[in-house]
């Protein structure tokens, strides 16, 4: 059962942390991480998770840590507005495969919303590396400056 079960310790998301497996970092701080989605379902698909909870799904995670997420995720739906003036944005988080869960370590996804353009499939069409790089550069400079 997807949404019950233990913390796989080497799922992708574990090994991003701990800087095993490499990522487009936008912002990181103690307990928080953001990075940009590989298979991005639109312009600026951004995850958020966090760093010292070994929490699989809202069910596990405490509620302070849930907090200092949601906190990091609000800043960065304001970046994301601000840098890609996007016409809407879509906060989700998913719980158990049936639910759309294919990473078992908690996150948030912020996926900006353009107006005539519909969403990309979920986990399926992985970006073009210089197009992450860029968009990395673009967000990174309005969130440090
Ligand atoms: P979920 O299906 O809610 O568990 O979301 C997992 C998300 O992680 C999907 O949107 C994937 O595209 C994304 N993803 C999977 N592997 C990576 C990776 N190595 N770096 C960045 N995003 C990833």
């Amino acid at each position: 059962m997807s949404l019950h079960g233990d913390y796989d310790p080497q799922n992708i998301f574990a090994q991003i942390i701990r800087g095993e497996a490499p990522c487009y970092k936008l912002y990181e701080d103690d307990d928080v991480l953001a990075f940009l989605d590989l298979f991005p379902q639109s312009l600026g698909h951004t995850l958020v998770i966090p760093k010292r909870a070994a929490a699989r799904n809202i069910l596990e995670i405490d509620p302070d840590s849930l907090a200092r997420l949601m906190r990091v995720t609000q800043r960065l739906v304001r970046v994301l507005v601000d840098e890609l003036q996007p016409d809407g944005v879509q906060v989700a988080q998913f719980n158990g495969a049936p639910a759309g869960q294919t990473v078992f370590h908690i996150h948030m996804h912020i996926v900006p919303r353009f107006a005539g353009l519909g969403l990309g499939n979920h986990a399926s069409q992985k970006a073009e590396p210089a197009e992450l790089e860029a968009l990395q550069a673009r967000l990174v400079k309005r969130i440090d400056g």
